[in-house]
């Protein structure tokens, strides 16, 4: 289960993110590519938009469910 105490600061604030035992393997870019994209440095990946449309939502639920290391949370908010 993703930590948002360990969330990368890279991550725009909001619902989702990306925590640090993203292993990089790309599969969230791949399921919601209008929201996920691989870091600057190469080494992770982040949320660089919250989701806006219905579809984007469910593109991002997609991402939580393929990540093979349970590292993208939906609880960002508080
Ligand atoms: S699917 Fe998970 S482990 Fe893979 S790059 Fe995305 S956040 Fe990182």
């Amino acid at each position: 289960m993703a930590d948002k105490a360990r969330k990368f600061p890279d991550n725009v604030p909001g619902k989702f993110y990306v925590d640090e035992d993203c292993i990089c393997c790309g599969a969230c870019v791949d399921a919601a590519p209008n929201n996920f994209k691989e870091s600057a440095e190469g080494d992770h990946d982040f949320v660089y938009k919250q989701p806006e449309t219905e579809t984007e939502l469910q593109q991002c639920k997609d991402a939580m469910s393929v990540c093979p290391a349970d590292c993208i949370g939906e609880d960002g908010e508080d």
